[in-house]
């Protein structure tokens, strides 16, 4: 197990030390940490855990899963590549969205979880997680750009990130050409973490 994986478990093993959340935890069957390569240069952050991942432990499980993953391939990636996460670990009941006091209680955990993967770049899937990061921006306006944000950790530490906003691919899935625009901003994904390391 690298150093980075023990480092991510450790973090799964405060969110239930610290009891983040007990009304979600006590409804859902599991907490779904993260999937994917601890050392890589792409975070992708969604929202919350839906039925399929609450049962199988891994985010991104489901259709919007499977959508992820043609796009992942589609861009020359597979998820053994990126690093997949949630802002909340917990499924909300009934897939209801998470309120601003769940997403703000898990903050912690996913700020350690970057700090731990220091990723080069953070995509953002929907807007529930784009606002923890670009809080003023408009999804419709920003989608598929790559905008360079300080980031303040928990522990007072910061680091200049960059983020990319995309479509939520569960929003995308079924409407024709919003999909597009996320398959589009998906496949320029590489070019703008190239064109902003380089
Ligand atoms: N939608 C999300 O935001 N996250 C998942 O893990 C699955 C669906």
């Amino acid at each position: 197990m690298t150093n980075q994986q023990m480092l991510l478990d450790e973090v799964q093993e405060r969110i239930r030390g610290d009891n983040v959340c007990p009304e979600l935890a006590s409804q859902a069957k599991q907490l779904v940490m993260g999937d994917g390569n601890p050392n890589a240069d792409i975070v992708f952050i969604g929202e919350a855990p839906g039925k399929n991942e609450d049962e199988q432990g891994v985010p991104f499980v489901g259709a919007a899963g499977k959508f992820l993953n043609e796009m992942l391939a589609a861009a020359g990636m597979n998820r053994s590549d990126v690093y997949i996460t949630n802002i909340v670990k917990y499924r909300p009941p009934n897939n209801r969205d998470p309120s601003p006091e769940e997403k703000q209680a898990f903050w912690p955990y996913l700020a350690r979880q970057l700090e731990i993967i220091n990723p080069k770049a953070v995509v953002t899937l929907g807007r529930h997680s784009m606002e923890f990061f670009l809080p003023d921006a408009r999804i419709s306006q920003i989608h598929g750009h790559a905008v360079k944000k300080e980031v303040t950790y928990h522990d007072g530490n910061h680091a200049v990130r960059l983020i990319v906003p995309l479509y939520h691919p569960a929003a995308a899935l079924y409407n024709g050409s919003l999909r597009q625009t996320l398959i589009d901003d998906f496949l320029n994904v590489p070019k703008l973490i190239r064109g902003s390391t380089e």
